[in-house]
């Protein structure tokens, strides 16, 4: 068995040595952009019925040192995978409390609410909780000005541990939102167990609202049904002036895409709040 065991290591093909290569890369890279500042937050505005920002959603970027840049995409499931999503994150939720405790002089913006996107890596840990209410703590931020983007993924275990933590975090005053949704395969008991605000309509559906006939009815059940089990519903990826409008005929009052703003650095996010 032992040598059964060493045989197999050599079971990798040249390919999958080569990912796993490139992924200690990665993760050696990672770690010295996060020590060398490396990493920003861009923010995509949210937009409300009147057509107002009502905050911003705030996206990791990674500009490495003599290097291209690497997409979300690309680093985050590496990050995710390694363990350093748990520093990532951290620095992530700081920098967002930084800035909400900077946008509260201006009357223009503080009432802006900045969503974070947190991983089910993170969420596991019990000392998110903690985490959570440092940042809030020590940047002074409004906790009712953060929000929280989860993934049906944190319903994969321990679905009763999590929503402890996640009550113990709603008492500080922060919100929920479930990212992606109608992607997962969660039931809907189990989501209805989870303490959400707010349930965000996954870009694939409205990708084809108007040319699939599945996935508008599968948008207008959502709308639906979060409204009746007292959720907000925010839709992402809207892209034209006729999806906003299918979007709202289904009773659907908040937005985010293209149509309103890329992911942008913080200087321009403050430029577009002067211009409308
Ligand atoms: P997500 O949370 O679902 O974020 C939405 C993605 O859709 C973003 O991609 C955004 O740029 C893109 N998007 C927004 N509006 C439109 C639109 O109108 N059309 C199209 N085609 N795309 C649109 P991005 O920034 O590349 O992020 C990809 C994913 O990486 C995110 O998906 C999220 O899962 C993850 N991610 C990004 N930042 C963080 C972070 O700070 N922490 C964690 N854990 N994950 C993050
Ligand atoms: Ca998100
Ligand atoms: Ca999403
Ligand atoms: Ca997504």
């Amino acid at each position: 068995a032992k040598d059964a065991g060493r045989n197999a290591i050599r079971f990798f093909s040249p390919e999958m040595q080569a990912a796993i290569d490139s992924r200690s890369e990665m993760e050696t890279t990672m770690r010295n952009g996060l020590l060398h500042n490396e990493f920003q937050l861009f923010y995509q505005p949210q937009i409300d019925i009147d057509g107002e920002i009502i905050g911003a959603e705030a996206l990791l970027r990674w500009f490495p040192r003599d290097q291209e840049s690497v997409l979300p995409i690309q680093f985050i499931p590496v990050a995710e995978e390694v363990g350093l999503i748990i520093p990532l994150g951290l620095w992530v939720m700081e920098t967002a409390c930084a800035q909400l405790k900077a946008w509260e002089n201006d009357p223009r913006t503080r009432h802006l609410k900045i969503a974070v996107n947190v991983s089910a890596r993170q969420l596991r840990q019990l000392e998110f909780v903690k985490q959570v209410q440092d940042a809030l703590e020590f940047s002074g931020a409004n906790p009712s000005l953060l929000k929280l983007e989860l993934t049906e993924s944190v319903l994969l275990e321990d679905v009763d541990d999590i929503v402890e933590r996640m009550q113990q975090i709603k008492l500080f005053g922060v919100t929920f939102s479930l990212d992606d949704f109608g992607t997962g395969f969660s039931s809907l008991s189990y989501l209805k167990r989870l303490p959400l605000d707010q349930v965000k309509i996954d870009q694939s559906f409205v990708r084809d609202i108007h040319t699939d006939p599945n996935d508008a009815a599968i948008v207008r059940a959502i709308i639906a049904m979060s409204h009746s089990l007292g959720l907000k519903v925010i839709a992402e990826g809207v892209e034209t002036k006729s999806q906003l409008n299918f979007l709202k005929n289904y009773g659907c009052a908040h937005f985010q895409g293209y149509l309103f703003g890329k992911p942008m650095p913080i200087e321009e996010f403050e430029k577009l709040l002067k211009r409308i």
